[in-house]
């Protein structure tokens, strides 16, 4: 039996059988070889490995149809990037090599430029080149009977182990008997664990080893609440693990059943739960949990995996939708957050620190084409229903002056077309950088609310890379130096009366969610998955209890003390 330890993206506990996928093998056939008579025949393989690989894609994109934003478009844009590839696939072979030869050098030089970049985004891109060389591969029969093909075999409850997937593998994962994820690459923001979580997929990465650790056919245990990862547990691990998937599974269906209940103390005082979504069925996620509205709704997600933007009226159509599925619940649209760990858009430069970069409110204030669009589109939409917009990144007032003028401009242009559109619906800022937190009372008396981002706070904050598993065990919500910024910014809400939501993760773990209570925070808003156990936690206490807790906790001196505290004193739903 071996336990290994990783980073718990996507609960659930979970068993099953190992199903390794191995990196594909290197050059597979020398160069040269194929005599000039030959050529024409090799020719014709390729592009019947090439036809048979898009009508798979076709046939993949055609099961994905419903799904929003990047998930949508993968099979479309590896179709894309396949028929890019194609002339000089076709090229290579006719120069005399095997059409193996050609898909491995050509691929692997464009994945080669693409990993040789620092940027995680591009690194991701990478991956989508692994995958159409494999696609490839299998279609000329050439690559290794043990790289699993998920497309074409029906499978028990397995566990898949890779070191990375690519996002088109672990969409093909839907609809099929896939108890759990296990990787030792990818932050917990990459697109395959998105669509993990979207597909509700147990998943643990950054579990380093792990491919060398496990062999094909292992039982594995795989504990996606707590980053456990355990290869061929004992019986009584298994006995253990089992019990802990019924009572997760059981758990989840009560919590489920609790959905329309406040989320309000014993002692009377409420809290609002909002969820944070990316994509459509985070909404449906997020409204069958009882979510009162969105509080985050990360709008960089919609571009597709060509890196297209979509344009104001697909925009309009999206957040219609959104607005008609929370039927009369606040929608907050986040502006576009482009950059480092989100998606990218094509034609970013490269930059060598892209978290400090030209990302986010200040992407969009370089390019005020495609955000003059998104505000029109907000504007728009704001007449239909309670739209609040929420501007990501700010650092200073400079930035919510600057957007409040984009936004009148955009309204004064859609006026002198007569479109109808709501002229001044709420503008908040997200309080993320440290400098937006040691500024909170300047933001508070001119934004309409305040959003505490604690994912980018805690980044920013504590000089932790919030993708790195690295460095995941100084990523502390419990630092006493960002409790002390979530005071400030409290407190300088209270004193403007201006709103003030907690939309990081961290708001969603049991002990932040009664210490952020207790400080006064009021409205959350978490991923959907965290909402039924957000509202139990909260039913079984009292808002004094939590007040009490609080100012301990703010009295401590290092993380591992209010860690501590937190632990002897909050009993988790469930496990947390
Ligand atoms: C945050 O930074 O805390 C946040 C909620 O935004 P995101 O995770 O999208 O950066
Ligand atoms: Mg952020």
């Amino acid at each position: 039996m071996t336990e290994l330890r990783g980073l718990p993206v996507s609960g659930g506990s979970r068993v099953g059988y190992a199903l390794l996928f191995e990196e594909v093998p290197d050059v597979r056939a020398p160069a040269g070889g194929v005599s000039p008579d030959d050529v024409p025949g090799e020719l014709a393989r390729l592009d019947a490995a090439i036809e048979e690989a898009l009508a798979q894609l076709e046939g993949l994109q055609a099961s994905m149809e419903g799904q929003a934003g990047l998930v949508s478009g993968i099979f479309e844009a590896h179709a894309a990037m396949l028929n890019d590839a194609a002339p000089r696939l076709r090229a290579a072979v006719q120069e005399g090599n095997a059409a193996e030869h050609a898909v491995a050098v050509v691929l692997h030089t464009i994945r080669e430029r693409l990993e040789a970049l620092s940027n995680p985004v591009f690194k991701q891109r990478a991956q989508d080149i692994v995958d159409i060389e494999r696609r490839l591969l299998r279609a000329l029969g050439s690559l290794s009977h043990e790289t699993p093909d998920l497309t074409a075999a029906p499978l028990g409850p397995v566990v898949v182990v890779a070191s990375t997937l690519t996002p088109s593998e672990v969409a093909a994962f839907e609809g099929r008997e896939i108890a759990a994820m296990v990787l030792e690459y990818g932050g917990p923001t990459s697109h395959s664990v998105l669509i993990a979580k979207s597909l509700g997929i147990p998943c643990v990465v950054g579990v380093m080893g792990v491919t060398r650790a496990v062999h094909p056919g292992d039982r594995i245990w795989v504990d996606g609440s707590e980053g456990l990862v355990v290869i061929a547990p004992d019986a009584d691990t298994l006995e253990r693990a089992r019990g802990l998937g019924e009572r997760y599974d059981r758990l989840e269906a009560a919590l489920l059943r609790e959905s329309g209940l406040p989320a309000e103390t014993l002692d009377g005082y409420r809290a609002s739960l909002l969820a944070n979504v990316e994509f459509r069925p985070d909404v449906e996620a997020g409204v069958a949990r009882g979510a009162e509205g969105v509080g985050l709704y990360r709008t960089e997600f919609l571009v597709d995996e060509r890196g297209r933007l979509p344009t104001e009226e697909e925009q309009v159509a999206t957040f219609r939708w959104t607005l008609e599925h929370l039927r009369g619940g606040a929608l907050t649209i986040r502006t576009y957050d482009f950059g480092s760990d989100k998606p990218e858009v094509p034609d970013r430069r490269f930059e060598p620190n892209a978290a400090l970069g030209e990302r986010s409110l200040r992407w969009c204030f370089a390019h005020p084409e495609p955000f003059r669009a998104q505000l029109r589109a907000l504007l728009r939409v704001a007449a239909e229903g309670d739209v609040r917009i929420m501007l990501p990144m700010v650092g200073g007032l400079e930035e919510l002056r600057q957007a409040r003028r984009a936004l009148a401009e955009a309204s004064a242009e859609l006026a002198r077309e007569g479109v109808a559109h709501r002229p001044d619906p709420p503008l908040g800022v997200m309080v993320e950088i440290p400098a937006a937190a040691m500024i909170a009372d300047l933001l508070a008396r001119e934004a309409d609310f305040l959003s505490i981002g604690t994912n980018d706070l805690i980044q920013y904050g504590l000089a932790v890379d919030r993708l790195n598993p690295a460095v995941a065990h100084w990523f502390r919500p419990s630092h006493p130096a960002l409790l002390r910024m979530i005071r400030t910014i409290l407190d300088a809400a209270a004193v403007h009366r201006t709103p003030v939501t907690m939309c990081g993760e961290m708001g969603g773990q049991s002990i932040y969610t009664v210490l952020l209570f207790g400080m006064g925070v009021r409205a959350f808003s978490l991923t959907p998955g965290y909402l039924p156990r957000a509202r139990r936690l909260l039913r079984s206490l009292t808002a004094r209890e939590a007040r009490s807790l609080a100012a301990e906790c703010l009295r401590q001196t290092t993380a591992d003390d209010v860690e501590a505290l937190l632990k002897a004193r909050v009993q988790p739903v469930g496990r947390g």
